[in-house]
């Protein structure tokens, strides 16, 4: 590749289930030219999420598929290397959304500068970004934690879930994680400093979550779905919330297996007075500045921490993408293009 090509990668196929490499294609092209008022980018880092997985797919949703031969959709942090914009300089650092490429266009429009010196720039992607918010929101909307209730949330060690656990105790609740494996649950207790964590890969999973939660479970934080779902509803107390944030184990399926739960799941929600509500993060977007400032000195206090997985190199991130959707990543995932 000489210096004067980018490498993007568009979707090539809708997956079948789950993703394959296959669906993805990684093309060279000419590194494109800035018009009048407007930049050229060079990505830095680039967030791989469970949503795109969503946006993959032909159907009907809270946002548009991704057509095929476009290129991927997600976040980035990218390096302003060409400025025909007033209001940008070259070496200004932004968040943008790049798509999966290594160098694109912006008119500006959309785009966040962001000082390299207030925090490390991959948190933007992750635990102060929109994963964060997403958690911060969610928490603060719908959760409503308060001292001596129950916090459980699933895929832990992620960047949403992190943050769910580590708001749960400042609002002196007990968080209980679930997470894949041993090593994950460590780090969720002991370093995240969570109650209690339960491997959900487990013969005795359930018995665990059960001693885990003498008192029930006031609050389930619901990322996952699928057989965690099955396994936590039976102990919601009277008064739950469930904030509905993500059904990651539900992704790609195109029906529910075994059977028709929804009737057990009503009675549940009118006999225990639950709160089921879903949410995009948004919904809540009037809470972004609160969120920046409050996460923000927390993690600046070393209070709050996380994980992250940085991933080397633009085409290593359609494998890195199906590893997540697999549990294979440990915190939140990035790749690192050009830095
Ligand atoms: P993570 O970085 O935590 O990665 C996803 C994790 O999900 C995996 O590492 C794995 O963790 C877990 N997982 C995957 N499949 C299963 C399964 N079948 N059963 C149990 N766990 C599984 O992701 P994020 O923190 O970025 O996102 C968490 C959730 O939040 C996702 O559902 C995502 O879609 C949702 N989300 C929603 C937003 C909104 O606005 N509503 C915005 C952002 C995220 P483990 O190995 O520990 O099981």
């Amino acid at each position: 590749m000489n210096s004067a090509t980018a490498k993007r990668i568009v979707l090539a196929a809708r997956p079948n289930g789950k993703p394959t490499e296959r669906d993805f294609r990684l093309e060279l092209v000419p590194i494109p030219h800035p018009g009048t008022r407007e930049l050229l980018l060079r990505t830095q880092y680039l967030s791989l999420d469970p949503y795109m997985r969503g946006r993959m797919d032909d159907l009907k949703s809270y946002a548009s598929p991704t057509a095929i031969g476009d290129v991927m959709l997600g976040e980035s942090v990218a390096e302003v290397i060409v400025s025909h914009h007033p209001g940008y300089s070259v070496g200004d650092i932004v968040l943008a959304h790049t798509g999966w490429q290594t160098h694109s266009l912006s008119n500006g429009e959309g785009l966040r500068k962001i000082n390299p010196s207030d925090s490390s720039v991959t948190a933007r992607l992750g635990v102060l970004g929109m994963p964060g918010f997403t958690a911060y929101s969610g928490m603060r909307i719908i959760g409503q934690p308060k001292s001596g209730e129950t916090v459980v949330v699933a895929a832990a060690s992620g960047p949403v879930g992190s943050l769910v656990g580590q708001l749960a105790r400042r609002a002196d609740a007990r968080a209980v994680g679930i997470a894949g494996g041993p090593e994950k649950c460590s780090f969720v207790q002991d370093e995240l400093c969570f109650d209690a964590a339960i491997d959900h890969r487990a013969s005795d999973f359930m018995e665990r979550l059960t001693e885990a939660c003498p008192r029930g479970i006031d609050v389930y934080f619901e990322n996952v779905g699928g057989t965690i779902w099955q396994a936590v509803s039976p102990l919601l107390n009277k008064f739950a919330r469930v904030p509905v944030c993500g059904l990651i184990a539900q992704y790609g399926m195109s029906a529910s297996p075994g059977p028709d739960r929804l009737p057990a799941t009503m009675r549940d929600i009118l006999s225990k007075s639950l709160t089921v509500r879903g949410f995009i993060n948004y919904d809540f977007s009037e809470l972004f500045p609160e969120f920046l400032r409050e996460v923000g000195a927390g993690i600046r206090s070393g209070e709050i921490r996380y994980k992250e997985d940085i991933v080397d190199g633009l085409e290593n991130a359609p494998n890195a993408f199906i590893g997540m959707l697999e549990g294979r990543n440990f915190g939140k995932l990035i790749i690192r293009i050009a830095v």
